[in-house]
């Protein structure tokens, strides 16, 4: 049974018996070895050999489990706009274009038409988030970790960052500001208490030795009820800058007390770092606009190069930033933001047509991937009470996500774009 020759016929034959699924065949290959050794061992062990059939099984099991991971697209009906799990912030179709346009072939990306020498990749949206902004400066990374740990790097390695305790957050397991903090070479001088936090705190930490004031918007949770945090504007009065990390980039519109770029800018922040693709409906990037003097000291840093953003990020910022710079109305996650109740139940009763155990309910939508904690968005939602009916429709090509609460399955047409609802209409009615 040893004999690694005997195995060989035994993996082809599983091999061919598998061939239908489509994936390439040393994937099948490996899948089916692994399966078979795993088999042969357990089988020394207990005497009793699978049968053919049974290895094909589980070996059918495990490549479908490959197949669902695959990277591909999802149907989130969910009613939470941006769900790290499921790919944050859907691109406008002119970001759409602009990552295939420059992924396609050769770009710009270094290199300056006008003199026809070595070129930057920092000034094709560089320039239009600043004049979206108001800021003097931006810089674009790979990610808003990356934009804090950069900031951090760069202007404060060996000297302190004052922040509240209030403020030392974990967001998405890896992404610890103290743990960011000790990567970069600052050195952490935490203020107040976790829910207040005074000025005065802040007063009396600040020293020759103080690089900067760092305040992180708890993105992903709420500290409620004898709660104190200086604004903005007040620290900003302490005579060393204020970098405002506020996660999700929220611009030009309210939602609850979510902090914003233009609101943090204008409150004084020196430098202000966002998500490319949380509330501000881009791309995977990190954002940092601010004092020009501050981005020069980001831009000279060594490790910008290992954080720097490619040209697919950088097309589908610039496209999405330009979207701002008209009107914004082609943003998937302002659109979302911005459907009534009334639009999301005329969608809905569509779809439900002809299906008896539908019901329309209502209930809310969340913005989701930290931002926005507690707050929801009135919508209406599709309820059927067939808990098992969320498995079957993950199963489904595409895959639709749904919630399912107390026995229910609840469908959320807000995340869902419109042109995808006879999709969700088909896969309902043919349960
Ligand atoms: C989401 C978030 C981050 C991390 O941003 P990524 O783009 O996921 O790297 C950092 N800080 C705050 C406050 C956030 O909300």
């Amino acid at each position: 049974m040893t004999d690694p020759r005997r195995k060989l016929p035994q993996v082809d034959r599983l091999v061919g018996e598998l061939d239908h699924l489509g994936l390439p065949r040393p994937v099948v290959v490996d899948a089916v070895r692994r399966v078979v050794d795993a088999q042969r061992r357990r089988a020394r062990r207990t005497k009793q050999v699978p049968s053919e059939d049974e290895l094909i099984a589980v070996c059918r099991d495990e490549l479908i489990r490959t197949h669902r991971s695959v990277l591909r697209p999802v149907i989130t009906a969910t009613g939470v706009l941006l769900h790290t799990y499921l790919g944050r912030a859907p691109l406008s179709h002119g970001a759409f274009d602009a990552v295939a346009t420059v992924a396609r072939g050769y770009s710009n990306l270094e290199f300056d038409l006008t003199g026809g020498r070595r070129g930057d990749r920092f000034v094709h949206v560089e320039p239009m988030l600043a004049a979206l902004t108001g800021a003097e400066a931006a810089l674009v990374v790979n990610n808003n970790a990356a934009a804090v740990l950069l900031v951090c790097a760069a202007l404060a390695s060996g000297k302190e960052v004052v922040i509240s305790r209030g403020e030392l957050i974990e967001i998405g397991g890896s992404f610890r500001i103290p743990d960011v903090l000790a990567q970069s070479g600052a050195l952490l001088r935490e203020v107040g208490t976790t829910n207040r936090t005074h000025v005065r705190d802040y007063e009396r930490a600040v020293s020759e030795n103080t690089a900067f004031i760092l305040k992180v918007h708890p993105s992903n949770y709420r500290v409620v009820g004898f709660t104190a945090s200086p604004s903005t504007e007040a620290l900003g009065k302490l005579g060393v800058p204020v970098v405002y990390d506020i996660g999700s980039g929220l611009f030009g519109r309210t939602i609850a007390d979510e902090p914003t770029i233009d609101g943090a800018l204008a409150a004084g922040a020196s430098l202000v770092c966002f998500s490319g693709d949380k509330l501000f409906g881009g791309p995977q990037a990190g954002i940092v606009v601010g004092r020009a003097d501050l981005v020069a000291a980001l831009r000279t840093h060594p490790l910008l190069r290992a954080l720097r953003p490619d040209k697919m990020q950088l097309a589908a910022l610039g496209a999405t930033v330009e979207s701002y710079l008209r009107d914004a109305g082609d943003i998937p996650v302002a659109r979302m933001l911005d459907a009534g109740s009334g639009e999301i139940a005329g969608r809905a009763r569509k779809v439900i047509r002809g299906i008896d155990d539908a019901s329309l309910v209502d209930g809310e939508s969340m913005t989701g991937g930290g931002s926005v904690p507690g707050e929801g968005i009135a919508t209406t939602l599709i309820a059927i009470p067939d808990a098992k009916l969320a498995e079957r429709l993950r199963d489904g090509d595409p895959p639709i996500i749904v919630r399912v609460e107390k026995g229910r399955v609840l469908i959320d047409l807000r995340t869902v774009d419109p042109r995808d609802d006879k999709i969700v209409a088909s896969a309902l009615a043919n349960r």
